[in-house]
């Protein structure tokens, strides 16, 4: 196993424009990587173009030293020992889980007891050791899922590639599954990457969340500090909740600058300085102290707490968390104690 280096990487298929422009990334051994972006963004071109089944135009891919492809040369998939993982994880009917977990030792002529062991370790990794004689139509869809991670995992591949694998499922089954990949990464110590759409997903899942817009990657980081610090626009309206103000301000910091003078920037005193954007997240914002007043546009309740959206008297909005119950048109005095400049 080895660090997994993109340089440069683009990918042209001559529509006008294209899929995947300059894109470098390092990829820890070991680590969990989450491709977040919309869709379209060019995530699938870039798993694909790792995994083989496409030769980028430009730029290079690296196993460690070895090299996998270039604009000149590929390495076909199946000698680059990794497994990619679809959205949809056809098992065969007619055999039993074991048979299908060890299909691809079959296919590459491992038998006997390396064949026993290894099918045995993949099931006891996805934690279904007691499941090999039964058939895919007696498991729940959790362990059918399950199974087709272990029947990647048998053959010990230095990167699993995942290609929205939890994209189909219900709420319910997502989460089981989410633990049941963070346990499979853990166990297993494969390098992971995963691409999803769903920002709550890879800020669960990944050790650290590479972020793509229109082909370009934008910002890689572990969850914490791609929520705490994101840099630009794009990837603050991304990434968890929170509003973009913006104010003409002296203000330098990026961080944790004192609130009131923040919040007379905002509350339409005219500043100094170039216009700057800030991201205010809702635990940042502090309801009925001292404040400034802002209306209660609409609310949403979500059990333990309520979700506000609200204007301030310039027309800018917010985000707040109310533990207590308002309603729309209620007037609140809010304090901003945070924001982040981007
Ligand atoms: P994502 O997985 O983020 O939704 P894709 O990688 O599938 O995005 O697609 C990125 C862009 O590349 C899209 O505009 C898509 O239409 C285009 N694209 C992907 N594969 C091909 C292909 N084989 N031929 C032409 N265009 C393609
Ligand atoms: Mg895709």
């Amino acid at each position: 196993m080895a660090k997994l280096i993109l340089n440069h990487v683009a990918k042209d298929f001559a529509t006008g424009k294209p899929a995947v422009t300059a894109l470098s990334l390092d990829v820890r051994e070991g680590g969990f990587l989450a491709l977040l972006g919309p869709s379209g963004c060019g995530k699938t071109t870039v798993l694909r173009m790792i995994a083989g089944f496409e030769t980028p135009s430009d730029g290079s891919i690296h196993l460690g030293e070895r090299l996998l492809a270039d604009a000149s040369q590929s390495l076909p998939p199946e000698r680059r020992n990794m497994a990619m993982v679809f959205q949809s994880y056809a098992l065969w009917p007619h055999m039993n889980v074991a048979g299908n977990v060890g299909y691809p030792l079959k296919v590459r002529g491992i038998a006997g007891e390396t064949y026993h062991r290894k099918v045995r370790d993949a099931l006891s990794t996805v934690r279904l050791a007691d499941y090999a004689e039964r058939r895919p139509a007696d498991l729940s869809g959790g362990q059918r899922q399950r199974v087709a991670l272990a029947r990647c995992l048998v053959t010990s591949p230095d990167v699993v590639l995942l290609d929205e694998p939890l994209a189909n499922l219900d709420r319910h089954l997502k989460q089981e599954m989410e633990e049941t990949f963070r346990e499979f990464h853990q166990r297993s110590g494969a390098t992971m990457i995963y691409v999803t759409h769903d920002q709550s997903e890879a800020m669960a899942l990944a050790t650290d969340v590479a972020v793509m817009s229109e082909g370009r990657l934008l910002q890689v980081a572990p969850p914490a500090e791609i929520y705490a610090r994101p840099e630009g626009r794009m990837v603050g309206g991304l990434i968890g909740r929170g509003a973009i103000l913006t104010a003409r301000s002296p203000i330098g910091d990026r961080r944790d600058f004192d609130w009131k003078a923040l919040q007379a920037v905002i509350a339409g005193k005219p500043g100094e300085g170039p216009k700057i954007d800030m991201l205010v997240r809702p635990e940042d914002v502090l309801l009925g102290g001292e404040g400034i007043p802002a209306t209660v546009e609409s609310v949403l309740y979500e059990g333990e707490r309520y979700a506000l959206k609200l204007a301030l008297e310039d027309g800018q909005m917010l985000r707040a968390f109310s533990r207590t119950a308002v309603q729309a048109g209620d007037v609140l005095k809010v304090a901003i104690r945070a924001a982040w400049r981007l």
